[in-house]
């Protein structure tokens, strides 16, 4: 397999031809097809970096197919084409890059191949298109299934570090969790951390997400002591920080606080180190319940993170109320933050209110160094990201520290 490969989906099987040609011509390896059923199999089987999406199809529009690859995360770079005004084309191209998608370019026919040809040279990053496997796509636990994955470890902890922007030293690590499931392999939390929440498991959940993320953060701060003995990973421990996120039903439960300190006393992690992170919705749905929880982590020590912050709906004065450390600039705006001015009015104006508030601001969904060092200039302090680097397992933490130091 070469590494570019560009998938078509056009019910013109000539257009599908032409593209093909002129893809050659710049050496992408490439398929055509007219049915968005094969398409979406070859998504998966053969991983496309590329793909031209003709927007009206008879079966299935193209804005379906947008919404599907948008759910799929997939980070293909996308050229969308079609025989529709150029107004309509625009419009889809740019809901298609609000979804999260890569879009290089929106191309009316009939378009003349050195059109197509810059787009498909001139991208500056290829990634590889990462979506869920369509079966995982369509995951839906059971309860008694979920009960046994909680109950039998099969939750697994993903760390995604994260850095100061200034200086690019490690700040810390947020803990994602994963489902290991025996049947279906790595199930990512959109597929069922919702679920939990809405069978009253979520308590488990995050029981068994905390537990096993310090259990690991621990021996993180054994294995560095080894680093430094080498001399060759020059981190301040004490500083860095392990964020866990919490769901929205968490906080009507009273004695969280209390249960979370005795883990961190059984593991000797001092709660300073652990930073809850809390969506805005959850945190704004119920102001008094929240303040009253969140003051009692504030107390025992903890961090509190807001999280996707500038996607909710928020008030400044709640904002203010809630005794929140830090501010997570949604992955939304700092994900397009080169390509879209009002992201980047939306992240400065987010690094503004939480220097004026006093709070630490990360930018999540940093994916090329440019955004880093917009970011950098901007004053915000941490960045986390693919850039950075992607949700790693906890064995694998060292090495990339290591590897960095290097
Ligand atoms: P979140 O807390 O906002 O976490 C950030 C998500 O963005 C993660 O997805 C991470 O892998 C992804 N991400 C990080 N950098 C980049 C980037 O540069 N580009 C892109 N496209 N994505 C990036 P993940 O792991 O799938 O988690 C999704 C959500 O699931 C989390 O969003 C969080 O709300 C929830 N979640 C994850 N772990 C837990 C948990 O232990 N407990 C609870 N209650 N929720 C969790
Ligand atoms: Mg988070
Ligand atoms: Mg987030």
């Amino acid at each position: 397999m070469t590494d570019r490969r560009l998938l078509i989906l056009d019910d013109d099987p000539q257009i599908g031809q032409t593209i093909q040609f002129i893809a050659e011509g710049v050496s992408l390896e490439s398929i055509a097809t007219q049915e968005p059923e094969e398409f979406f199999r070859l998504l998966t089987d053969w991983q496309p970096t590329h793909i031209a999406l003709d927007l009206v199809m008879p079966q299935m529009d193209g804005v379906e197919v947008i919404a599907e690859l948008a759910q799929r995360q997939c980070k293909a770079q996308i050229i969308i084409t079609s025989g529709v005004g150029s107004r309509i084309l625009d419009a889809a191209g740019r809901s298609a890059a609000e979804h999260g998608l890569n879009i290089i370019g929106v191309l009316s026919k009939p378009f003349s191949p050195s059109t197509l040809r810059t787009m498909l040279t001139s991208t500056e990053t290829i990634k590889p298109a990462v979506h869920l496997p369509s079966a995982l796509s369509r995951f839906k636990a059971t309860i008694p299934e979920l009960e046994e994955a909680i109950a039998n470890q099969q939750l697994v902890m993903a760390y995604q570090p994260k850095i100061e922007c200034a200086t690019g030293k490690l700040s810390g690590f947020e803990a994602l969790v994963r489902w290991d499931h025996p049947q279906h392999g790595i199930i990512m939390p959109d597929n069922f951390v919702p679920f939990a929440e809405e069978n009253g498991l979520i308590s488990g959940l995050t029981d068994a997400v905390l537990e096993q993320s310090l259990r690991w953060f621990t021996s993180f701060q054994r294995d560095r002591e080894v680093g430094l003995s080498l001399g060759n990973a020059a981190v301040d421990m004490s500083a860095i920080t392990l964020s866990i996120n919490l769901s929205a039903r968490s906080l009507h439960e009273t004695e969280l606080a209390d249960r979370m300190a005795r883990v961190c006393q059984h593991t000797g992690i001092d709660t300073r180190q652990v930073i809850f992170e809390v969506t805005e919705t959850s945190a704004m749905e119920d102001p008094v319940i929240s303040l009253d929880l969140l003051t009692r982590l504030r107390m025992k020590g903890f961090n509190l993170s807001i999280d996707d912050f500038g996607t909710g709906f928020s008030s400044m004065i709640q904002l203010v109320r809630l005794p929140f450390s830090e501010i997570k600039v949604d992955k939304s705006f700092v994900m397009n933050a080169m390509e879209s001015k009002e992201s980047r009015t939306v992240i400065s104006s987010i690094v503004d209110l939480g220097q004026s508030l006093g709070l630490k601001v990360t930018a999540e969904g940093v994916e090329n160094s440019n955004t880093l060092e917009f970011l950098m200039e901007q004053g915000c302090d941490l960045a986390q990201g693919y850039h950075i680097a992607r949700p790693m397992w906890g064995e694998n933490i060292v090495a990339w520290i290591k590897d960095r130091s290097a």
